[in-house]
């Protein structure tokens, strides 16, 4: 049979037809542990009662009506992130590169005000901001810009990291009117700056009076341990993007905005048809309201130092282990080799795990793990490791 399916995709020989929980089953019965949750989207794990409960109750009285209307539980929505992140106003869409693209416009939008007409916004390397042609022109990372040139313009690249290339762009080029950066970077190999990179970046915007946009795409919704990445810091972002773990895996991205930005959208400058259904808004809130009630902020971070210990007992110091960076429920083991068939390796012990700049083993689990799914993952991964570079494998 023809591949009715574009070939973008290399995917695993595997195949899913249920979730409970941290757990998959295959077409064949088998079941999985799952480290990767979907790509950090499904933080309350399969098929969570609450969500599902939710969905089917707003399925069965209304899904759409379009932004043409008012849509109470997209209000709600936005109260409810607006409170709990320290932001103003909301723009709802469908996906994170979406909200980075309503984000990208925010500055377009700021910088003409300002009077530039060539707005530059600063972007960092190793960064992924999306696939859509903004989005992948802002990544850092030529090999998801190679091929689509001409590349949309407008975007400065520094080190990640590094606030003194921010400062220096800055003396080059007079039009920048903002930074977009994550506060982890995620796909670029869980990456975590040091402790007051936000911090200086946050005074150089407010220096230069550009606009900090930050992309919390992964690492927002509690991923970290807090609502979002920069709470661990005390500053306040002016655009605010996030998308995967909002949804438990119902499509929605939003957009949050602060200050002189906050308003800065007028009816016709922006929109979606989808954006923001009460579908969508619905299972939002139920997964913030989930959260909430399960306590399960305080216990990413529980788990987070549980996978520390685990795998620096098990791991640090090997032979061929560079570094494991873990930041709430975003752990990265890197190894000084590329390693993207451990992913493979992973599979055959029935564990979902993921290999991310070829080299650095990212672990996103669900926050409903328990202990011993924990432990779990920890003992696999470490002998999948271990074995892996070869070395004496434990006994279990
Ligand atoms: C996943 C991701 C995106 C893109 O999200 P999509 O929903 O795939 O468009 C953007 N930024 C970051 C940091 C991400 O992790």
């Amino acid at each position: 049979m023809p591949n009715t399916l574009m070939p973008n995709y290399a995917r695993l020989p595997v195949t899913f037809v249920k979730g409970e929980g941290a757990w998959l089953w295959d077409t064949q019965g088998i079941r999985y542990l799952d480290a990767v949750a979907g790509v950090a989207v499904c933080g309350l794990g399969h098929a969570h009662p609450a969500i599902s409960a939710a969905i089917c109750e707003q399925v069965k009285q209304l899904i759409h009506t379009s932004n043409l209307y008012g849509i109470a539980h997209q209000q709600t929505l936005a109260d409810e992130l607006t409170r709990r992140s320290g932001m103003e106003t909301a723009f709802f869409c469908n996906s994170g590169a979406e909200a980075n693209e309503a984000a990208i416009k925010i500055a377009r939008l700021y910088g003409h005000q300002r009077g530039f007409s060539h707005p530059n916004i600063i972007v960092t390397e190793r960064s992924f901001h999306g696939r859509t042609l903004a989005t992948l022109s802002a990544s850092g990372n030529l090999k998801i810009q190679a091929g689509f040139d001409p590349l949309v313009p407008g975007f400065i690249r520094v080190p990640y990291n590094d606030v003194s290339a921010m400062t220096q762009a800055a003396e080059q080029h007079p039009d920048i009117v903002a930074v977009l950066v994550e506060p982890i970077i995620g796909e670029g190999g869980i990456i975590i700056p040091d402790d007051d990179y936000l911090i200086k970046v946050r005074a150089l915007c407010d220096h230069h009076n550009w606009l900090l946009m930050l992309d919390e795409i992964q690492t927002g919704m509690g991923r970290t341990g807090k609502w979002f990445a920069y709470q661990h810091t005390g500053i306040l972002p002016e655009v605010l993007t996030i998308a995967k773990g909002l949804g438990n895996g119902i499509p929605i991205g939003a957009c949050l905005a602060r200050g002189k930005v906050a308003e800065i959208f007028k009816p016709g400058t922006h929109g979606s048809t989808f954006g923001g259904n009460p579908l969508a808004c619905r299972t939002a809130l139920a997964v913030i309201k989930t959260i909430e009630e399960e306590n399960l902020l305080p216990r990413v971070t529980e788990l987070s130092q549980r996978f520390v210990k685990g795998f620096t007992e098990k791991l640090a110091g090997l032979n061929g282990v560079l570094e494991i960076r873990v930041r709430g429920l975003m752990i990265g083991i890197e190894l000084d080799r590329g390693c993207g068939q451990l992913a493979t390796k992973a599979l055959q012990k029935q564990l979902l795990i993921n290999v991310t700049a070829e080299r650095v083993i990212r672990l996103l689990p669900p926050f409903i793990i328990s202990d011993t799914q924990a432990d779990d993952i920890i003992a696999t991964v470490s002998y999948l490791i271990k074995e892996y570079l070869s070395l004496p494998a434990p006994n279990f």
